[in-house]
């Protein structure tokens, strides 16, 4: 019963039930269907146990996690080295694929591409795959829908929906991957900017990060991992403590409390102070250094004095402050501001001393630019 302990959602006049399964990953699936627990979410030693538990040799684990990640295969039917009746069990109880693609749209540039997937109970969610000339970033998602509701993000407009599952996470990146190989290219960054707030899904995020790392997995070393906050003090403080050497990026965008609150409901529950705080532990004891999103928004946050207000906020700290002109998304007031207007404040930040960025957004044209990804959205 250990697996059965945690949260449930009942879905759509409780047709359906959700299971998100503490420790082990899973969902029960259509009606009177078996448990199907992903491989994908679950630890070696999670499958081990699985393997026992079913009267199988614990070493065919690591051989699954082989199938998957080494040879690329998702057909139990295909996995040679097992018994026909393990390959049955695989079948009939773990799942191999709970997510499923069903729309992508690629920028006119061919440099970002966006991914729609449908999730066992038939939501949805997105991923972006930003290509350059050295590197392939996957941004992923980490809920459906988003419980923070930035005035100027599309993801949280319907507030949280649910939670992804580790399963669901890594699915993202593993699927991308895949495509990629086929044209001799791997996954080598991934971003958790994508829908919802990672620190508010914190045991199935961490798991992820692990997860992705993993050696036998994916390989994505940590410090090539990015998680994106809008700075849930108590999930920053843990996260400190996790021994991940993943790099942090928290969503700023106001050089004082009073303008913060405007724009981020969440700084109405954690104040600036006690998130720079909390920030400022991660540093400490992950020596990595910060990074500080800051979407420019016309007329409300990208004046040269907010620029010099928030080079003295960051005064004396080893961080650096990516600017990120605001995307346009339907329904919100606010505006992009002038390219010069940003080059100002950017040159002030850094004549301060603070490092900056100015990123260069892709992806606008399909929707998959920062905050714009919505439940369904992008382009034909
Ligand atoms: N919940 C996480 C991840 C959000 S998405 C967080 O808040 O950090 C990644 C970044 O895009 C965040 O900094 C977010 O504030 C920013 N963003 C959201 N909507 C945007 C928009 N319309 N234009 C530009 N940036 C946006």
């Amino acid at each position: 019963m250990f697996l059965y302990q945690n949260i449930f959602y009942l879905v759509r006049g409780n047709t359906q039930a959700i299971w998100l399964l503490k420790g082990v990953e899973g969902r029960l699936g259509k009606k009177n269907r078996m448990i199907m627990l992903s491989v994908h979410g679950m630890q070696l030693d999670e499958l081990k146990e699985w393997m026992s538990l079913q009267g199988h040799k614990p070493f065919h684990a690591q051989q699954l996690i082989e199938w998957i990640y080494a040879k690329g295969i998702l057909d139990p039917a295909l996995m040679t080295t097992f018994s026909l009746k393990l390959r049955e069990l695989i079948a009939k109880e773990l799942s191999l694929q709970t997510i499923r693609c069903v729309k992508t749209c690629l920028s006119d540039d061919g440099e970002t591409e966006k991914f729609l997937w449908e999730l066992a109970d038939g939501l949805h969610v997105e991923s972006v795959l930003i290509s350059s000339d050295t590197r392939r970033t996957v941004c992923v998602s980490s809920q459906v829908g988003c419980p923070a509701r930035c005035s100027f993000c599309a993801s949280g407009k319907q507030g949280l929906l649910r939670q992804l599952s580790t399963g669901e996470i890594i699915e993202q990146v593993y699927h991308i991957d895949r495509v990629l190989k086929e044209k001799g290219e791997r996954v080598c960054h991934v971003v958790f900017m994508g829908m919802g707030e990672p620190l508010e899904n914190y045991e199935a995020v961490v798991k992820a990060l692990r997860l992705l790392s993993d050696a036998d997995r994916l390989c994505i070393g940590q410090r090539r991992i990015t998680v994106s906050t809008v700075g849930v003090v108590p999930g920053i403080e843990r996260f400190a403590e996790e021994g991940l050497q993943v790099n942090l990026a928290l969503s700023l965008h106001a050089p004082s409390q009073h303008l913060r609150k405007k724009i981020i409901p969440y700084a109405r529950k954690y104040s600036l102070e006690e998130v720079l705080k909390a920030v400022d532990l991660f540093a400490k004891k992950t020596k990595r250094d910060i990074t500080y999103e800051y979407t420019m928004l016309a007329g409300i946050n990208d004046s040269p004095s907010h620029a010099e207000e928030l080079a003295e906020l960051l005064r004396g700290q080893k961080c650096t402050v990516n600017l990120i002109p605001y995307n346009p998304i339907d329904g919100v007031r606010f505006g992009r501001p002038e390219g010069g207007d940003i080059e100002a404040f950017r040159d002030i930040l850094s004549d301060l001393g603070v490092r900056t960025t100015w990123r260069y957004t892709k992806g606008k044209d399909i929707a998959a630019a920062c905050g714009q990804l919505a439940l369904v959205g992008g382009r034909g």
